[in-house]
């Protein structure tokens, strides 16, 4: 049981993919390669399943790696993607559903005033960075270790040996020019922070960060620390950006803002705003939002932005998102969730430590506490590797990779759970044999 391979058809398949697909996928991740296995290919998903193409049923645990906190194939969803297609499927020019979409959001985050619609969360960070450099007249950034902002060229950096390093590309093909004005600090390290902008005075444009880092499993920000950041770009005429492609909506019906009480100058946004489609958004204070293109001197553009197909399934989306006591559930289910992996572990005499912000979470296989990526890198991955191939042969599938989130979902009920319970149980146990 725990030697779980994919079926013959989704081994077939991929196979099939490699031919004319690097790799055979169209984002890394999806290889399974960290987990050393081939992947099974999806037929279709509906609520927490997902079905392969050999006709395996598993409890999903990824939402597509963040977007569908109502579940797979929501109703209300689906239906708007029907009735906009019926229209066309996209314009080229403004329309409705845009504009319907732009208020809904600044409706649930209002430290939001203006904002812009673009394709895809990379879009929104590359911009949103774009702009504060526009706004400062400065050069360099700040991002965090462990922290991951799409794969546009400043973003795609290490920390190097030392936190006050300049950046090194951790990719071939990213410049030596944009890497340099990537400054990278410690997640919950203020002082590491400080040491950057000392180092680099009234040069730095602006501070980029998760709230909550969901891109080395689940990170929660220590006490202060989203509150240090924000002192210290007031201070230094820094702007400060959250990076709320994953925490939006995700963590608090407001994001970060509601949850932590502290305020961005911009915030990009991307996942479950598309319900499923490929949207991201950055916005942010008017002051700094006039000064895009054509308002303002800062370009940025997009064929098919704000895309009619797209923007009735993210107001779909947030719609229902906007119901009363929709976080309140998502934070049940969040608490089952980790009661679970807990008592799995627990069971099965495994240490475990889990983080967690409500719907979304990490585990790792050791001690704690995990505040940083530096923590992280403690794990022990194998485990973790063992772990995410005992899920799959027992009908569960969360990401493949230790250093991912794990995601709950409306459509996670107390039974789908019960059966989960069961999985993970079946699962760690297995570590020890
Ligand atoms: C996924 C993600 C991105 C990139 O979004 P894409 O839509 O994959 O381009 C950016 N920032 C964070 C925090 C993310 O999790």
């Amino acid at each position: 049981m725990s030697n779980w391979t994919p079926g013959k058809k989704s081994q077939a398949l991929f196979a099939a993919a490699q031919k004319h697909i690097p790799g055979g996928v169209n984002s890394p991740v999806r290889a399974f390669k960290s987990v050393g296995l081939s992947p099974f290919l999806v037929q279709r998903a509906d609520g927490p399943f997902v079905y392969d193409v050999d006709g395996n049923e598993y409890i999903d645990f990824m939402g597509s790696w963040g977007p569908l906190i109502l579940g797979h194939n929501n109703d209300e969803i689906r239906d708007a993607l029907v009735a906009a297609a019926a229209n066309g499927t996209s314009f080229g020019a403004s329309h409705a559903a845009e504009v319907q979409m732009a208020d809904l959001i600044v409706d649930m985050m209002p430290h939001i005033e203006m904002l812009r619609l673009v394709n895809s969360g990379t879009e929104a960070t590359m911009s949103a960075v774009r702009l504060a450099r526009g706004a400062t007249g400065r050069d360099k950034i700040i991002k965090f270790d462990g922290c991951y902002h799409g794969h546009a060229d400043s973003f795609l950096i290490n920390a190097g040996s030392g936190l006050a390093t300049l950046g090194v590309p951790s990719s071939p093909g990213v410049p030596k020019g944009a890497a340099q004005d990537t400054l990278t600090a410690a997640f919950n390290d203020l002082a590491s922070v400080q040491a950057l902008f000392d180092a680099n005075p009234g040069e730095i444009a602006a501070i980029i960060v998760e709230p909550v880092a969901g891109n080395m499993g689940c990170v929660l920000p220590n006490k202060g620390f989203l509150e240090g950041l924000r002192t210290l770009c007031t201070k230094e005429g820094a702007l400060l950006i959250f990076d709320e492609v994953i925490t939006g909506f995700r963590v608090a019906k407001g994001g970060a803002r509601e949850r932590f009480g502290v305020e961005a100058d911009l915030t990009t946004l991307g996942k479950i705003i598309g319900g499923g489609m490929p949207v991201g958004a950055f916005g942010g204070k008017r002051e700094f939002m006039k000064l895009m293109a054509p308002e303002g001197p800062v370009y940025q553009a997009g064929t098919l932005a704000g895309n009619p197909l797209a923007t009735a399934c993210g107001i779909a989306a947030l719609t229902q998102l906007g119901a009363p006591g929709v976080y309140e559930q998502l934070e049940e289910t969040g608490q089952q969730m980790e009661r679970i992996l807990r008592e799995a572990a627990s069971a099965a005499g495994e240490t475990i430590c889990v983080n967690r912000a409500g719907s979304m979470m990490g585990f790792y296989f050791q001690d704690g506490p995990v505040h940083s990526f530096s923590d992280v890198s403690k794990s022990d991955i194998a485990k973790f590797n063992a772990l995410f191939k005992g899920l799959l042969a027992h009908g569960v599938s969360i990401a493949p990779s230790g250093y991912e989130a794990l995601f709950v979902s409306l459509s996670h009920s107390d039974a789908v759970l019960n059966r989960a319970r069961s999985a993970f149980m079946a699962a760690f146990a297995r570590l020890k044999g």
